[in-house]
């Protein structure tokens, strides 16, 4: 072939999508000492290293990598969150880049997805992706979780859908995905809501859509605006089960939390001394959110709510509670306003 006839393929072929990939960590990044153990491992490699571990991501898309943190997802700070949600709304603002794909420990994944879905407001895709299985280990399931990824945010069918999710083939939404189980590859469920789509032989294929969450996000009077923000305000999770004391209620109080959920029996419901503690919390003007332990299922408005100020969690679980109500507090304490947002997102 000769350099023009080169010169002539480069021209013709369609330019492939632009994709950033940052790197945050996670058992996807990690090594074990030896091939069949998928515990107790370390976070080693950098995402330059994830990537070309699969050399296949450059028939997909450009690639252009981040080094956000290598940590271990349990080690992210809400300062981390901060500067990462800067950083991706950064990346997208670029006119060339087309999506992001964020690499991650599965542990607390679905906290930074949620949490990315209230305060980055774009068209373009993002995508989280981790694995199960260290990247040393037999079977790790990280590669084809990564180049699945890629997929998903160089896809147009992705465009417009906020933050999703990617592990074991499926694609979910941010706002209901969660860590299911403690170690199997198909840890991530999106319980009664099902998952967005597939990938699968390098197709991606999206079944239903979201219509909460995000679409409500992008507008400027209803997003979070991080400008300024230097740090989120403390909200602390308790959980609730029979014959709870109130010491944890007055440690939370007495260090100064500015929120608490509670992750409440059922329906929201609180044992006596949960009720206790809540209302000696609201006395303080700390906001308290009802949130569930059950994995599924809505909280509804109770009586006590507007008797004391609380919130209910709406279908958010208690980890996805927490982050809303850290947002929701840089705003107001209006318990009514906090209410409809949890209605809405
Ligand atoms: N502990 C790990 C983390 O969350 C688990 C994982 O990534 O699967 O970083």
């Amino acid at each position: 072939m000769t350099v023009a006839d080169k010169k002539e393929t480069a021209m013709q072929r369609p330019s492939l999508p632009v994709i950033a990939l940052i790197g945050t960590g996670g058992t996807i990044a990690a090594t074990a000492d030896t091939r069949t153990q998928l515990s107790n491992y370390t976070v080693t490699e950098p995402v330059n290293a994830l990537l070309h571990a699969v050399p296949q991501i450059s028939a997909v898309a450009s690639i252009r990598t981040q080094q956000a943190f290598n940590v271990d997802s349990r080690e992210i700070t809400s300062t981390m969150l901060l500067r990462l949600a800067r950083s991706v709304r950064r990346t997208l603002a670029q006119p060339d880049i087309d999506g992001v794909v964020i690499t991650h420990g599965t542990d607390t994944l679905e906290e930074t997805a949620y949490f990315l879905s209230l305060v980055v407001r774009s068209e373009k895709p993002v995508v989280l992706v981790g694995a199960m299985r260290p990247a040393s280990a037999i079977s790790a399931d990280g590669p084809l979780n990564l180049l699945n990824a890629v997929l998903v945010a160089a896809s147009p069918g992705a465009r417009g859908l906020g933050v999703v999710v990617t592990l074991n083939d499926e694609i979910h939404a941010a706002r209901y995905v969660s860590k299911t189980n403690t170690t199997r590859v198909d840890a991530f469920s999106s319980g009664q809501q099902g998952a967005l789509g597939t990938i699968h032989n390098g197709i991606v294929q999206f079944d239903q859509l979201p219509v909460r969450g995000w679409p409500l996000a992008v507008s400027p009077e209803e997003g979070f605006d991080l400008t300024g923000l230097r740090q989120l305000p403390r909200v602390d999770i308790l959980y609730d089960h029979q014959d709870a004391g109130r010491h944890l209620y007055e440690a939370s109080i007495k260090a100064g939390v500015q929120g608490m959920v509670v992750a409440a029996c059922g329906n929201g419901g609180l044992t006596p001394r949960a009720s206790l503690g809540l209302r000696m919390a609201a006395k303080h003007g700390i906001v308290c959110v009802r949130a569930s332990r059950t994995g599924s299922g809505m909280v509804s408005c109770a009586p006590d709510d507007s008797r004391y100020n609380w919130v209910a969690a709406n279908s958010l679980n208690p980890q996805k509670a927490r982050l809303l109500l850290m947002l929701s507090l840089t705003r107001t304490t209006d318990c009514r306003t906090i209410q409809a947002w949890f209605d809405h997102r």
